[in-house]
């Protein structure tokens, strides 16, 4: 896989490969397969909302109106009828008192609001940012730094690390942004919610067996995270990165480790090592779209 089809793919590629994973991934992962499944009827919707856009191409001061107008309402449906129940519920009490067009806002804003929120809006806004790219994704507020999406201002969601040269090593690494999906480099061995980048500090777990530490990194706390009886790792190709200095945490995916991974699905699917960042008192720098 590319760097490119990793990060900001080819168009139409990138909904067939995020379908492609989520079935590799549900047939192996039964622990994620209601979440996957789930994930799978919404990206239908995000494809078509992702086309509809790059073909209609909404200004940027009618961004809002046009994703809470247009999207928004799908996704409600979608995630009415094949949501988690406490989503359906939460969703089914809420509807009568829902103002789509101030919760896609404020997650543009950058600001707090209640899970279902931004969901609903994470869900309905990404594809469209995705496919309208610069003029859409500068509208949106938050710092452009390093610890930031340079283009919209969001927060990290996951990190990866992209194939190396003829795929012997792994390559660089970079951010994935929470709200537009764009990608954008950034140091290992650096915590990329507050750049603390002492290596006592940053510590990191991962199934035991994995070559996280071949890839130059300092592994301190390496701990097996299944159950030291499962057959081969679940999670070959992911690691927690933590920080001691802040707390934080996100899950990095090594893409030269499992050539297949597509980093958005694998991250979402990783449940049982977000539980244990947990277990450990680390916070994810930013629950990913189903809230974990
Ligand atoms: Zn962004
Ligand atoms: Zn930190």
């Amino acid at each position: 896989m590319s760097v490119a089809a990793a990060g900001t793919a080819a168009a139409s590629d990138v909904w067939t490969e995020r379908r492609r994973r989520v079935r590799e991934l549900r047939s192996h992962h039964g622990f994620a397969r209601q979440l996957l499944d789930f994930y799978g009827s919404l990206l239908g919707v995000q494809e078509k909302a992702f086309d509809d856009a790059a073909a209609s191409r909404p200004t940027a001061e009618k961004l809002c109106a046009y994703v809470a107008e247009l999207v928004v309402p799908s996704v409600i449906d979608v995630s009415v009828a094949a949501g988690p129940d406490s989503m359906r519920h939460e969703l089914i009490r809420r509807l009568e008192g829902t103002n789509p067009q101030a919760i896609v806002q404020t997650w543009i804003d950058g600001e707090d609001q209640p899970a279902v929120d931004r969901f609903l809006a994470r869900a309905a806004l990404g594809p469209v940012l995705e496919a309208l790219g610069a003029e859409a994704r500068a509208v949106c507020a938050g710092p452009r730094d390093a610890l930031h999406c340079p283009h919209c201002g969001g927060p990290p969601q996951l990190s990866y690390f992209a194939p190396g040269p003829e795929d012997l090593a792994t390559g660089p690494r970079y951010l994935v942004c929470a709200r537009c999906g764009a990608g954008w480099g950034f140091a290992r061995m650096t915590c990329a919610a507050c750049g603390e980048d002492r290596s006592a500090k940053l510590t990191i777990f991962s199934e035991h067996g994995t070559t996280s530490g071949e890839h130059g990194s300092v592994v301190r706390g390496l701990q097996r995270v299944v159950p030291a009886h499962d057959p081969g790792a679940v999670f070959p190709h992911l690691r927690i990165e933590a920080c001691e200095s802040c707390r934080g945490y996100l899950l990095s995916i090594d893409l030269a480790a499992d050539p297949g991974a597509v980093a958005v699905v694998d991250e979402l699917a990783a449940i049982p090592l977000d539980l244990y960042a947990r277990e450990r008192g680390f916070t994810k720098i930013t629950p990913n779209l189903m809230g974990f």
